[in-house]
């Protein structure tokens, strides 16, 4: 079982490496949910200039319980997501520029590479720009979400969500990923995406413990050395 402290310092780690990655810049934000209907945040400043004791613990309707700085605007997003997942363990929201090209194209993620077949179940797009600050407004979002791991917000960003900050890194890096590859290839032409069963065989693959040690090892070491 996680200490609340390792989780703090796994998050951070995870903050950075996106950073290090420029998948978020000044906004974006990670959440975590804890025992006893906690939440752990990041607070309202970018988040790979966070450190441990930036972060603070939210109840499930986003108001403080600790810490020093104050919730992100759009924290209806994560309790309304954690409330109707209760699989959901934690979530990264983001703003890369890939997530929102494709969001606006009407063309959905397609899985065209092997880093995008945790995402052949689909991406669907919450279609409006606006910003997640309202209960009603996260409720929508979470519905749109359902019981995939990724949602887009159409010319907004996306969310990922995850039952643990290693795969929610992944899922994060591979989302961007995935939509960059398929903005190159399809400036090229029609597409061909992986079969349901090709994507069932990668995930195969990609769940055995060293791919994701391999995975990790490499992002961490990139934003640490
Ligand atoms: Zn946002």
């Amino acid at each position: 079982m996680n200490t609340i402290e390792s989780v703090k310092e796994k998050m951070v780690l995870v903050c950075k490496v996106l950073q290090q990655q420029r998948l978020v810049d000044g906004y974006g934000h990670v959440t975590v949910r804890l025992p006893d209907n906690r939440i752990l945040s990041t607070p309202l400043m970018p988040p790979g200039k966070v450190a441990l004791r930036d972060l603070i613990i939210l109840d499930m309707e986003g108001h403080k319980l600790e810490g020093l700085g104050e919730p992100n605007g759009e924290t209806p997003m994560h309790t309304s997501i954690y409330k109707a997942r209760p699989d959901v363990q934690c979530i990264l929201h983001y703003h890369p520029d890939e997530l929102v090209a494709v969001g606006v194209a009407g063309v959905d993620i397609k899985v065209v590479a092997n880093c995008g077949a945790h995402f052949y179940r689909g991406v669907p797009v919450f279609d409006s720009p606006i910003l997640i600050r309202t209960n009603a407004l996260g409720d929508k979002v979470a519905e749109t979400l359902g019981d995939r791991n990724a949602v887009l917000l159409r010319g907004h960003g996306g969310t990922a969500v995850a039952d643990n900050l290693d795969e929610l890194l992944r899922l994060g890096i591979n989302l961007v990923r995935t939509a960059r590859i398929q903005i190159m290839a399809s400036s090229l032409g029609p597409v061909k995406t992986h079969s349901r069963e090709e994507a069932e065989a990668i995930l195969a693959i990609e769940r055995r413990g060293n791919a994701m040690r391999r995975f990790l090892d490499y992002y961490i070491s990139e934003t640490l050395d």
